[in-house]
C-alpha cells in the first residue's frame, strides 16, 4: 500500500494508518467478548427464575457485536453467549448437558445467531466499503492541485468543494457551503457581471451541458489569479438542471508563463527587426571599407611614385588602375545592396571561382606580406563555372581571407601559411572551395559557434562576417562549414553548385 494510502482522512477526519488498523481489529473483538460476558454475567445475577427469559441479552450483545465489528467479532461473541448459557443458564446449572426440554429453544437461538451474524456482517461490508470508496475520492479530490465541486441545483446547495478552493481564493469553504455563489464574489469586478451572467443561464439550463470559463480572481492579500473552469451540468428524468459539478484550475503559472512568451516574442520580433537593419547597415559598411582601404594605399603609393626622382609614371599609373578596379568594386558593391533592397533577384553569373579566388589573392597580396604570410594555391584548372552573384561570392571569400589573415598575425612560433584550393564535387556536381590557415584555430566545441551573428573575438570585431558570408552561400544553394586544420589552424570550406546549363 503507498504511502499515500496509508494515511488519509477518515469520515471523521482521524487519521488511519497501520498500527490503528491494528488497534481498530483488537477493538472490535475485545468489545464483542466484552458485550457477550457481560450479556451472560447479567443475565445470571438477575434475579429471575431459571431457565427463563435466557436469550435476549445475548441476543444484543450479538447484534451489538456484529453490528459494531462485522462476522468474526460477532462469531466470538455468539460462541461466548452459546458457552455460557450452556453452562450457567440453562438447568442443570454449572454443566453443559442439554436436556431435551431446551434443546429447540437453544437450536433456534443458535440459528438466530447466525442469521444475525450475516446480517450485520453484509451490512458492515457495505459500510466499509463506502467509506474505502469516500476515502479513495477524498484522497483523489484533495491532492490534486485542481478544485472539485459538486452542486445540487434544486435546492441550491454545495454538496462539496475540494479543500484546494481555500488556497486558490483565500477565501473560507464554509463560505460556499453557506451560499453556493460565494465564490463569484472574488472574481476580478470587470469580470464579475459576466462571469455571474453566464453561470446563472447556464444553472437555468440554457445552452448546453458544459460550461467553460477563464477568469480572473481578486484574492484577499491583493494577489490577483487566474481560474479556468470547466463544468458540466446533469439533468434529471424531466430534463431539468438537477446536479452541477466541476473542476476549477489555478493557471495563473501557465498565463503569466505564456504574457511572457508573446512579449519575449514581440521582442525578439522587434529585436530582429533592429538585428537585420543593424546587420544590414554593417555588412555595407564591411564590404565598402575594403575597396576604400585599397584606394586610399593606391594613392598614397601613387603619390610616392610621382614624388620620386625621376617619377616612375608607369607605376603611377598603375596604381590609378587599381584606384579605377577598387571604386568599381565598390560602386558594385552598393548596386548590389540596393538591389537587394528593392527586392531585386540576385544575379545570376556564370563565375569562374579560380578566378575570384586569384583577384582576392592579389588584393590582399599586400596585407598577407606584411604579416609575414606564404600564400599558396592548389587550384583544379578544369573546374566548371558556379551559378551565382560573382561580387557576393568575392566578398565571402575575401571575409575568408582577412579573418585567415588575422588568426595568423599573432603566431610566432610556426610558419603562416594560407592555403587556397579548389576542387570538383563530382558526386553533388558543385564545386568545392578551401581557405586552410595555420592560425590560431578553432575552439573544439565552438566551430558552429563562429557563424553566429555578434560572435566575435576579436577587440573590434562585429562578428557578422561568417554569419552573413554564410547566408550568400546558403542562398547560392551551397553550404559553408569549419574545421580545424592538422596541426594547428582552421579550415574553412565552401561548396557551391555548378552553373547550370543555358545561364549566361
Ligand atoms: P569578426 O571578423 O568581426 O570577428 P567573423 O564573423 O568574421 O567576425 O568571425 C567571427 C569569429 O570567428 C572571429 O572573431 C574569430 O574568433 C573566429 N574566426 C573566424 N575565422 C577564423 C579563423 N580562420 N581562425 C580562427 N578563428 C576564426
Amino acid at each position: 500500500m503507498s504511502e499515500g494510502l496509508r494515511f488519509f482522512r477518515t469520515r471523521g477526519g482521524v487519521p488511519l494508518s497501520l498500527p490503528q488498523k491494528r488497534r481498530d481489529f483488537l477493538k472490535r473483538y475485545g468489545l464483542a467478548l466484552a458485550l457477550a460476558v457481560l450479556a451472560v454475567l447479567v443475565r445470571k445475577w438477575l434475579p429471575v427464575r431459571e431457565g427463563t427469559t435466557v436469550y435476549q441479552l445475548p441476543i444484543v450483545a450479538v447484534v451489538l457485536a456484529g453490528w459494531y465489528g462485522g462476522r468474526g467479532p460477532g462469531l466470538v461473541a455468539s460462541l461466548t453467549c452459546w458457552i455460557g448459557i450452556l453452562y450457567w443458564l440453562i438447568p442443570p446449572a454449572d454443566s453443559f448437558v442439554l436436556s431435551s426440554e431446551y434443546q429447540l429453544g437453544f437450536a433456534i437461538f443458535v440459528a438466530l445467531c447466525l442469521f444475525i451474524i450475516e446480517f450485520s456482517a453484509a451490512r458492515w461490508r457495505v459500510e466499509r466499503a463506502l467509506e474505502e470508496s469516500e476515502r479513495r475520492f477524498r484522497l483523489m479530490a484533495e491532492t490534486i492541485p485542481e478544485i472539485v465541486w459538486t452542486e445540487s441545483v434544486m435546492p441550491r446547495r454545495m454538496l462539496y468543494m475540494s479543500p484546494r478552493y481555500e488556497q486558490v481564493w483565500g477565501h473560507r469553504l464554509g463560505d460556499v457551503e453557506r451560499d453556493p455563489e460565494a465564490w463569484m464574489e472574488a472574481v476580478h469586478p470587470e469580470h464579475r457581471n459576466d462571469v455571474r451572467s453566464a453561470w446563472r443561464r447556464w444553472l437555468a439550463g440554457e445552452g448546453n451541458e458544459r460550461l467553460d470559463m477563464t477568469f480572473p480572481i481578486v484574492r484577499p492579500d491583493g494577489d490577483t489569479r487566474w481560474i479556468h473552469g470547466r463544468s458540466t451540468l446533469v439533468r434529471d428524468a424531466k430534463g431539468r438542471p438537477y446536479r452541477v459539478s466541476g473542476i476549477a484550475a489555478d493557471i495563473t503559472d501557465e498565463r503569466r508563463a505564456q504574457e511572457a512568451l508573446a512579449k519575449a516574442q514581440m521582442e525578439l520580433a522587434h529585436v530582429s527587426r533592429l538585428t537585420t537593419l543593424g546587420e544590414f547597415t554593417t555588412s555595407i559598411a564591411h564590404e565598402v571599407s575594403q575597396p576604400l582601404a585599397g584606394m586610399m594605399a593606391s594613392a598614397g603609393a601613387g603619390a610616392r611614385w610621382l614624388a620620386a626622382e625621376p617619377p616612375d609614371i608607369a607605376a603611377a599609373r598603375a596604381t590609378l588602375d587599381s584606384i579605377a578596379a577598387d571604386g568599381k568594386r565598390a560602386r558594385d558593391v552598393i548596386a548590389r545592396i540596393r538591389a537587394l533592397t528593392k527586392r531585386q533577384v540576385p544575379r545570376k553569373d556564370r563565375v569562374d571561382i579560380n578566378h575570384e579566388i586569384e583577384e582576392v589573392l592579389a588584393l590582399m597580396a599586400r596585407e598577407s606580406r606584411s604579416h609575414d604570410i606564404v600564400v599558396r594555391t592548389q587550384l583544379d584548372r578544369s573546374l566548371p563555372r558556379v551559378g551565382g552573384d560573382r561580387v557576393q561570392l568575392q566578398q565571402v571569400l575575401l571575409n575568408l581571407v582577412v579573418n585567415a589573415i588575422e588568426a595568423m598575425s599573432t603566431v610566432q612560433d610556426r610558419p603562416r601559411l594560407l592555403t587556397m584550393a579548389s576542387a570538383r564535387r563530382g558526386s553533388a556536381n558543385a564545386v568545392l572551395v578551401e581557405v586552410r590557415d595555420t592560425g590560431t584555430g578553432l575552439d573544439p566545441a565552438g566551430a558552429e559557434r563562429v557563424f553566429d551573428a555578434f560572435y566575435t573575438t576579436k577587440r573590434d570585431g562585429i562578428g557578422i562576417g561568417l554569419s552573413i558570408s554564410r547566408s550568400i552561400v546558403e542562398a547560392h544553394g551551397g553550404r559553408l562549414w569549419a574545421s580545424r586544420n592538422e596541426p594547428h589552424g582552421a579550415v574553412f570550406q565552401l561548396s557551391l553548385p555548378v552553373a547550370e546549363e543555358g545561364q549566361p
